[in-house]
């Protein structure tokens, strides 16, 4: 199996694993030019940050849902995650 270096990691894998940017998600693609302004989309990324982006697209998503929230549901969102000590 030829391996090939990921374009974001240089991690040499299997070139099969690799995912291709011209089928990853817009808002993947986003992400990663974000962190990666000279990152030119034309290689392959590994597995590994796939599942990194993957993750920071929900977190992402997550964080703009809670933005959307209003005063009060923010204050019933910090009750439930912050810890009583009563
Ligand atoms: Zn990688």
């Amino acid at each position: 199996m030829p391996k090939v270096n990921c374009s974001l990691c240089a991690a040499l894998v299997e070139g099969r694993t690799l995912a291709s940017p011209q089928k990853l998600e817009n808002r993947i693609l986003d992400l990663i030019k974000k962190d990666r302004p000279e990152w030119e989309a034309k290689r392959g990324i590994c597995a590994n940050c796939l599942e990194q982006y993957r993750a920071k697209k929900f977190v992402t998503y997550l964080e703009a849902e809670y933005q959307k929230l209003s005063e009060l549901e923010h204050s019933v969102v910090s009750k439930i995650t912050t810890p009583s000590f009563c």
